[in-house]
């Protein structure tokens, strides 16, 4: 595999990235990655894209996925590497949390414009065709408006979860994620699961349950995990035999997150190649 740090976490526009996937790979190639990971919420709508712009760039492209999970009203995000991303039964699950996350998305719109001068069109305007819509994109839509800075302060004020304009979306169990990636050959990686402050984290005895249902790694590493969440979660995946990726999250202009600000050792890497069966890796 090439040399450069690897980054196995990012967002497009085919999601709530700023950059098209074609886009994010210059960026990566730019930033002196050896590997990038394409983990658009729910789909897959990026992965022709950015594995046509690696060719001759000598970066390697990793075809992933952020699945949407909860647990009741807490969101869980699963990252899903290589897998089949025709698997019926994961495309079905993608594409309801897709039309979900509309009607949700729609939903928290008619609630703000109670009390903002908000349409349901300003937020299509912030997004691609297709995209998997979220509160990113009407933080955008709020800051068109003239509401919020940026989308940190929309997502500090309107877009909080306990905003009272906040609404979750429906998605499967964390369990049914994992069964769901691993069936499709993937490797279910959980994301970002040491947070405190932003939205509550998964309870440790879940996190044992997926262990036990095949969860193939955690990230460690992220911005977004506590320092002392981070050492606990490493010591989790010792005991366990996880899989430790750390990476970015990167989403162009619509977060602080840069490009390998964290990142995964090449031994974590070959894991989760060696696990997986569902899809391969873009040698660029
Ligand atoms: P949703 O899934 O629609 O509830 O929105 C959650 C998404 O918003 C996640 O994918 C995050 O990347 C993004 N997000 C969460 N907090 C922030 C923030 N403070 N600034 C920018 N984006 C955020
Ligand atoms: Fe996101
Ligand atoms: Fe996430
Ligand atoms: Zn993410």
């Amino acid at each position: 595999m090439t040399s450069g740090p690897i980054d196995l976490h990012t967002h497009s526009s085919v999601s709530d990235g700023t950059e098209t996937p074609g886009d994010l790979v210059a960026s990566a190639v730019r930033a002196g990655l050896g590997v990038v990971a394409l983990t658009d919420h729910d789909s897959t709508t990026g992965w022709q894209e950015a594995a046509a712009a690696v060719r001759g760039t000598g970066l390697t492209f990793v075809p992933g996925m952020e699945l949407s999970t909860r647990i009741g009203p807490m969101s869980v995000h699963m990252l899903a590497y290589l897998f089949d991303p025709t698997s019926p039964s994961l495309v079905r699950e993608t594409e309801r949390l897709r039309s979900d996350r509309l009607h949700r998305a729609e939903r928290m719109v008619s609630r703000i414009a109670r009390d903002y001068d908000i349409t349901w069109d300003d937020v299509l305007a912030q997004a691609t065709v297709g995209a998997t819509l979220g509160r990113p994109h009407i933080a955008d839509a709020l800051v068109a408006r003239g509401y919020a800075r940026d989308r940190s302060a929309a997502f500090a004020g309107i877009l909080h979860w306990r905003s009272g304009y906040y609404e979750p979306h429906e998605a499967p169990s964390p369990l049914t994620g994992v069964q769901l990636i691993r069936e499709a050959g993937g490797v279910p990686v959980l994301a970002h699961p040491a947070t405190r402050g932003r939205e509550p984290s998964i309870p440790q005895t879940h996190l044992l349950e997926l262990i036990e249902a095949g969860l193939g790694g955690v990230e460690v590493h992220h911005r977004d995990n506590t320092d002392p969440g981070s050492a606990r979660l490493a010591e989790i995946a010792r005991r366990h035999d996880l899989i430790m990726t750390g990476s970015s999250d990167y989403h162009g202009a619509g977060k602080p997150n840069r490009l390998a600000e964290n990142s995964t050792a090449p031994d974590q890497l070959q894991r989760i190649v060696d696990q997986a069966t569902g899809s391969v890796i873009v040698v660029g």
